[in-house]
């Protein structure tokens, strides 16, 4: 069992009975983010078009059935990126870290 106590990771609770849940207990790999078939963009990078194939667009609303209490809910993600430009001299060999998947 590997346990990791310094890691914050943002959680929620049953609107019922405040069992706490972590979002891959609840979020299917890629869901909340979408797979896009296909992207479309001008030449300067602006998103024209976007078209998922059906079950592969974004989706932040899961009905879910607590395993505490056993009663329904709603949960509603609220997702949210943040850029920074990078220094060039930054070194991305070392560490992939990947938050979202
Ligand atoms: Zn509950």
């Amino acid at each position: 069992m590997c346990s990791n106590n310094t890691r914050k990771t943002a959680n929620f609770k049953c609107p019922h009975c405040g069992a706490q849940y972590l979002p891959g207990e609840v979020y299917m790999p890629g869901q909340l983010i979408g797979h896009p078939e296909e992207v479309v963009k001008d030449s300067l990078g602006k998103i024209l078009y976007e078209d998922y194939q059906e079950g592969r667009e974004p989706d932040m609303i899961e009905h879910f059935i607590c395993d505490y209490c056993d009663k329904p809910f709603v949960i509603e993600a609220t997702v949210t990126y943040k850029t920074l430009a990078e220094e060039p001299e930054k070194d991305f060999s070392t560490q992939y870290v990947s938050l979202l998947d």
